[in-house]
């Protein structure tokens, strides 16, 4: 059975404090807050997606923030660096807003590419590269305009413990090609054009430790339900131990940690963000699914409340 993903559905950290996470990504970044939601295994957590107009796969970084969460230390087991896309010519957009609001960035360079690499208010390690391929978001907000927006992710760099095998696993088993090796790592690529290719350290990385500023799991897109179950079907034959099929709302999901340590999971393209509300009503509420919708009061009781809003510095 031949199974090779598009590339990357959706990415998720943990972050400390809700309003400092959403001025971050939609005040800084200008990406659109998709969904709130809570942690399904974690009701007393939020669960916020933020993505292009509507979260397709591929643009969507999701955040658990916890005030009372431990500071996470990057390191292997995890994903390093998050690599955001922007429009070709962007950059030197988003070095002077970045400089403006007062997020540190330095210029960095890799298999010929130019980066732009920050941290979020967590430490979450971010990059912002120019790339051609991936359609233009349509989501515009605060200073960032539409056509300087950041359109998906552009990739990840990987910490793997053993860098052998977390690549024998992207390209024999995720259906990633080998592009390129230079400076200590490997790229991968896949077919798609957003969260479409993936470095990883070519010597093993010590483990990390989970908590705010890192990253939890990395999330790989399967079509529909039916290529979902191929999907589950195709890792356990290659000898991982993937969860159940689990019911995320807005995808199905299947979970498995891979032999460097990362979490790994499987996620469907379908239905998508406006399962449960209107793509023009996407992320103005808390959205629960049917079966915490009868512990709504005490589920809101003990969340913290926030608002997307335009940064004081960002206004003209
Ligand atoms: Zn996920």
């Amino acid at each position: 059975m031949t199974q090779k993903t598009a590339g990357i559905h959706h990415i998720t950290a943990f972050v400390r404090d809700p309003q400092e996470n959403v001025d971050f990504y939609a005040g800084v970044l200008g990406l659109r807050l998709v969904k709130q939601t809570i942690n399904f295994d974690a009701p007393e957590v939020y669960h916020l997606y933020f993505g292009n107009q509507i979260g397709s796969p591929g643009t969507a970084i999701t955040f658990f923030p916890w005030p009372e969460s431990r500071l996470g230390e990057v390191g292997g087991g995890q994903v390093g660096t998050v690599t955001f896309a922007v429009p070709v010519g962007a950059l030197s957009f988003w070095q002077d807003r970045l400089q403006r609001l007062g997020v540190p960035a330095v210029a960095s360079r890799r298999f010929s590419e130019s980066y732009l690499k920050f941290k979020d208010y967590d430490g979450l390690q971010l990059e912002i590269v120019e790339r051609a391929e991936g359609a233009e978001s349509e989501w515009s907000f605060g200073g960032v305009p539409a056509n300087k927006a950041i359109k998906g992710f552009g990739g990840a760099q990987l910490l793997s413990m053993a860098p052998a095998k977390t690549m024998d696993l992207l390209g024999n088993v995720m259906g990633l090609t080998k592009v390129g090796e230079e400076d200590g790592w490997v790229r991968y690529q896949s077919y798609g054009d957003l969260g479409n290719i993936v470095d990883v350290n070519s010597e093993p990385v010590k483990l990390g430790r989970g908590g705010s500023g890192t990253i939890h799991h990395i999330a790989w897109r399967a079509a529909d339900d039916e290529d979902h179950a191929k999907w589950r079907a195709h890792v356990l034959e290659h000898g991982f131990n993937p969860t159940p099929i689990v019911d995320r709302q807005y995808f199905n999901a299947v979970y498995f940690r891979e032999a460097g340590g990362i979490l790994f999971e499987i996620a469907t393209d379908t239905p998508g963000f406006d399962n449960d509300e209107p793509a023009e009503a996407l992320g103005e509420k808390l959205m629960l699914p049917e079966w915490f919708e009868p512990h709504r009061a005490e589920i809101e009781a003990g969340l913290l409340p926030f608002k997307v809003r335009v940064l004081e510095g960002d206004q003209s």
